[in-house]
């Protein structure tokens, strides 16, 4: 699930953005367009080999809860879209 990034360059103190598409794995900075500054970030996003146990963790159950609603919404449509064809997917 991508994520706005909003931080504040340090230099020009322009406000700066970035997607996070990775579930914040990836470089840890974000460079100013205006100023070509280096900003760190690595509060929101850092390298994968840069993190400690506890945020790897994190990580794996943010995306596991995320697969898990994501599952069990395709599911539901998929069982409600059986009731309306007739089957009943409990019978199956
Ligand atoms: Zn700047």
């Amino acid at each position: 699930m991508p994520m706005l990034i909003f931080t504040k360059c340090v230099d020009c103190k322009r406000r700066l953005e970035t997607l996070d598409r990775y579930y914040s794995v990836g470089e840890p900075f974000i460079k100013c367009d205006y100023c070509d500054t280096y900003n760190l970030i690595p509060s929101h996003r850092t390298e994968w080999a840069l993190r400690g146990p506890v945020r790897r963790t994190l990580h794996w159950a943010r995306v596991v809860l995320v697969g898990c609603m994501v599952g069990g919404g395709v599911g539901l449509m998929a069982a409600e879209g059986m009731k309306y064809l007739g089957h009943d997917p409990g019978s199956l």
